[in-house]
């Protein structure tokens, strides 16, 4: 988990909006971010999906994470995926090759 974390940090943190200029994590105490608090279930859709499509990992992560996430209500709808404030919904496309990238690097 700490290789993927780190290359997340570098990749993704270091270029997201709710990140300073250092790439330090600006949310406060009150807000969690996505793709830190579904880290694993993240990698885990990633491993077990096969396809050159982008779209089929969007649509695997909604229907895995945004299923079990609290922002989401029960007609699919997430009112920070609509005003572009998820991470994970704001930089998928990076965070599957970042991973992808991590598993290359150690097979
Ligand atoms: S919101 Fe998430 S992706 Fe963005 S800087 Fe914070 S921890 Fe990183
Ligand atoms: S898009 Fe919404 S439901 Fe999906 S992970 Fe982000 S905050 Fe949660």
């Amino acid at each position: 988990m700490e290789k993927y974390l780190k290359a997340i940090k570098e990749n993704i943190c270091s270029i997201c909006a709710d990140s300073s200029e250092t790439g330090k994590c600006t949310l406060n105490e009150r807000e969690i971010c996505a793709v830190q608090y579904f880290l694993p279930e993240i990698i885990d859709v990633v491993h077990k999906t096969d396809s050159d499509e982008i779209e089929d990992y969007y649509n695997n992560l909604k229907n895995v994470v945004c299923h079990n996430c609290k922002a989401q209500d029960s007609d699919g709808d997430c009112y920070l995926r609509e005003d572009s404030n998820c991470s994970l919904d704001r930089y998928f496309r990076l965070i599957v090759e970042t991973i992808q990238k991590v598993d290359e690097q150690a097979a």
